[in-house]
């Protein structure tokens, strides 16, 4: 399994984070999904992430633990965030510093003209 960065909702509230809806934006633009990780009871290793626990393939919770035998479904589960593909590409190259400062620019007011190529401000006469 790849490694992937992610915070666990523990965490989040360690973080001042109380509540899951206050990531509800987050999930909602796609930018962070929602996991679950299986993690050994015994060594507390990661054994497998699911995204959907409920519409999981019962198959994968019958997998054993190459540590201590037990079935996925009888280890122990987290929920845990993680940035997804889409969050990833926003971070590559700053792209979403340019979606920020566009859409601060527009609602303030600003207006663009794309006519110039890369968006230049229209002069206020
Ligand atoms: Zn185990």
């Amino acid at each position: 399994m790849a490694k992937s960065a992610f915070i666990k909702q523990t965490d989040l509230q360690k973080n001042g984070i109380d509540s899951v809806d206050s990531n509800t934006l987050f999930l909602e633009s796609g930018i962070v999904d929602e996991i679950y990780l299986v993690s050994c009871k015994k060594n507390s290793h990661v054994l497998d992430k699911i995204h959907d626990l409920f519409g999981v393939n019962k198959n994968q919770l019958k997998s054993k633990c190459l540590y201590c035998g037990r079935t996925y479904q009888e280890e122990h589960t987290e929920k845990v965030y993680t940035l997804s593909s889409l969050g990833k590409k926003m971070l590559t190259g700053s792209k979403w510093m340019t979606i920020w400062l566009t859409n601060l620019l527009i609602r303030n007011g600003i207006p663009l003209n794309p006519s110039f190529g890369a968006y230049q401000m229209q002069e206020r006469k």
